[in-house]
């Protein structure tokens, strides 16, 4: 599978060149190798619009490690990102309470998707032995072979070979479909019964946030609920989570005023009406995949980040869970040099799949604890309890939030680590 001559670079296929694709051909290069990045889109950086999903995203220590290895955390997150400290909840009543993420000093970053994605793409640019080849889509792979087809533009085939193909072309991933040809692969999907809509609140007429921007907004309502993230020019990209049956139910711009009147009346003036009915009927809700696989890799191919495994939004963990993979994969490389292939993909596979199941479960577990949880007594207690035990002994009582969001400790002991305490505390 790999040169046993470890002088030879090795040719590295990206294919997907999103948030974690870009961040892969960055470590690929620096470790030397010739990199050719293979995206279906155009290059984002010469388009208008970008369309897909999320405007912004929640980044945190993961994501954070994984950017300072290749130099760009800096760029990221200290010239760009937007620190938020707590979550505010908004009450029916339009009265609001914050919740603090971490000890004092501890936050996570809003961040741009399409700059960060810009920021990594210009990163990888720079590397003298990294090519990109937009709007290529791949459409069939030889995974012992390490062959793959293409349609670019004009819709002619493009072939290519690489010593690793590494699938990074998200959710639907293609590369993950030649995964599933072959004996002894497992794959899980499923979608859950919620939807979400991207809507915006705008900057006031003064140019200022709207809303406390140290926060990210969080209108819980039982089964569904609405969250903001502040955004670089003073605007909140919102996100509207609900049953589909509950999107279909709103069918003019009357029944909607209404729902926001009885459900969000806070949010209405913070939106304004025109925009809000503008924007919801402009676009159709999108639905939310959770996806786990294994093994990660075959032949001479490796999945990362969402190709691996899709998760709900509602821990933000996602991005920062796939650039994990590559810090994690990197350390591998490491460990068991770039001429060993056939012991660094299984070792990683073996290593990083418990990881990512354990926290596809965690963010479906997050989902009820945002929409529902966070109104409770019970667990507003918990949190106090649990952050008074971690103020007294800060490395023996970890909460399970701040394990996740705030450290490096691997996902699957996150959940052993709260498992753990609950036994304490019922003892
Ligand atoms: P993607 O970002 O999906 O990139 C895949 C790339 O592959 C794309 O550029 C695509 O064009 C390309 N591609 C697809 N098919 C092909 C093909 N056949 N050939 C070539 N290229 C192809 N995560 C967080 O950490 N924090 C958050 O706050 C957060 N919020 C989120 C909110 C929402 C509403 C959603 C839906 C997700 C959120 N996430 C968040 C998750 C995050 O968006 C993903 O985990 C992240 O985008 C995964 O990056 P990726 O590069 O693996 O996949």
């Amino acid at each position: 599978m790999t040169s046993q001559d470890p002088q030879k670079k090795l040719k590295i296929a990206v294919v997907g060149g999103g948030l974690v694709g870009s961040l892969q051909a960055c470590y690929m290069a620096k470790r030397g190798h010739q990199v050719e990045l293979y995206e279906l889109r155009d290059d984002i950086r010469t388009m208008e619009h970008v369309p897909g999903k999320s405007i912004n995203l929640a980044m945190s220590i993961r994501g954070r490690s994984a950017l300072r290895e290749v130099g760009l955390e800096d760029e990221i997150i200290k010239n760009h990102g937007l620190p938020m400290e707590a979550r505010m909840i908004h009450r029916l009543d339009g009265s609001t309470y914050q919740i603090p993420y971490g000890k004092k000093g501890q936050c996570i970053y809003s961040v741009g998707r399409r700059f960060v994605n810009e920021v990594l793409l210009n990163a990888a640019e720079k590397l003298p032995n990294v090519s990109f080849n937009f709007s290529h889509k791949l459409v069939n792979s030889d995974l012992d072979k390490g062959t793959m087809t293409f349609t670019n533009k004009s819709g002619e085939l493009v072939e290519a070979q690489a010593d690793l193909i590494l699938g990074t072309d998200g959710a639907y991933s293609a590369v993950r479909k030649q995964f599933m040809k072959r004996p002894r692969f497992n794959y899980q999907q499923e979608y859950i019964p919620c939807y979400y809509l991207e809507l915006c609140i705008p900057p006031t007429a003064s140019g200022n946030f709207a809303m406390n921007p140290k926060c990210l907004h969080i209108w819980p309502r039982g089964s569904f609920m609405m969250i903001a993230l502040p955004n670089q020019d003073a605007s909140w990209t919102v996100t509207l989570f609900m049953p589909h049956d509950k999107f279909e139910a709103l069918t003019t711009p009357e029944e909607l005023l209404a729902f926001f009147k009885t459900h969000y009346p806070d949010a209405i003036p913070l939106i304004g009406k025109d925009r809000l009915v503008k924007d919801f009927f402009a676009i159709k809700p999108s639905g939310l995949i959770s996806v786990k696989c294994y093994p990660h890799h075959a032949g001479k191919a490796l999945l990362l980040g969402d190709a691996a495994h899709a998760m709900v939004p509602f821990y933000g963990q996602g991005m920062n869970c796939g650039f994990e993979d590559c810090l994690v994969l990197n350390e591998f490389l490491n460990q068991l040099g770039d001429h060993n292939l056939e012991k660094v993909l299984p070792a990683y596979t073996e290593h990083r799949h418990v990881d990512a199941h354990a926290i596809c479960d965690l963010a479906l577990y997050n989902f009820i604890e945002m929409r529902d949880l966070v109104n409770r007594f019970s667990f507003l207690a918990r949190k106090r309890f649990d952050n008074t035990m971690h103020w007294l002994f800060p490395n023996w009582w970890v909460p399970l939030y701040t394990s996740v969001t705030f450290s490096r400790m691997r996902y699957h002991l996150c959940i052993e680590n709260k498992k753990w305490q609950d036994r304490v505390r019922q003892n």
